[in-house]
């Protein structure tokens, strides 16, 4: 029988990461390195990584961010389970919201897949909020229009342009 073209085939997933704690350049590099390590996922593009003010939760440090690209064969939840078992390894405590953090790891986009569960949204419903995200994405994704990441999704006006 013929597999759905939906399960298999391979998908091109955008991910936004940030780190705050610790040494912060080597969190993001270890955090790389282990989704390298990903069974069915290979590494494409890595953006700039750059220092970011924090948005939201306690006074907090400053944030490196940036945002990988990956090709992957594994489904959207199992990659999020993939990438917060990084997280764990990287000694992330899941405390208050927005509170400083080793690593976040966060899917952004997932080919062209909408999801909005409980643990799962995707497009990541924030990201067009957030000039720390859109940087690393205007970086590997120059030609995308914010809008065409949202529409049918958020239901707002289509202002802002990548
Ligand atoms: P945040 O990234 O918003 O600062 P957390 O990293 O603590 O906060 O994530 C909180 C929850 O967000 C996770 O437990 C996860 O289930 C959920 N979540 C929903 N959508 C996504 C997504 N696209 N990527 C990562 N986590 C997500
Ligand atoms: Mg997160």
């Amino acid at each position: 029988m013929k597999k759905s073209a939906n399960v298999k085939s391979r998908q091109t997933v955008y991910i936004g990461f940030g780190s705050n704690l610790g040494d912060r350049r080597a969190n993001i590099t270890k955090a790389v390195e282990l989704v390298k390590l990903i069974k069915g996922i290979r590494l494409k593009k890595l953006s700039s990584i750059y220092e970011t003010d924090p948005v939201g939760g306690p006074p907090q440090a400053k944030y490196l961010n940036g945002v990988f690209s990956v090709d992957t064969k594994i489904g959207p939840i199992k990659l999020l389970y993939e990438l917060q078992n990084i997280e764990k390894r990287l000694g992330r405590k899941r405390k208050a919201k927005n509170s400083p953090r080793t690593i976040d790891l966060d899917i952004l986009l997932f080919g062209d897949r909408k999801m909005n569960t409980k643990n799962l949204k995707i497009p990541h419903p924030r990201m067009h909020k957030r000039e720390f995200v859109l940087r690393g994405l205007r970086e590997l994704l120059p030609h995308v229009h914010a809008r065409g990441v949202r529409e049918g999704y958020h239901r707002r006006k289509p202002v802002e342009v990548l």
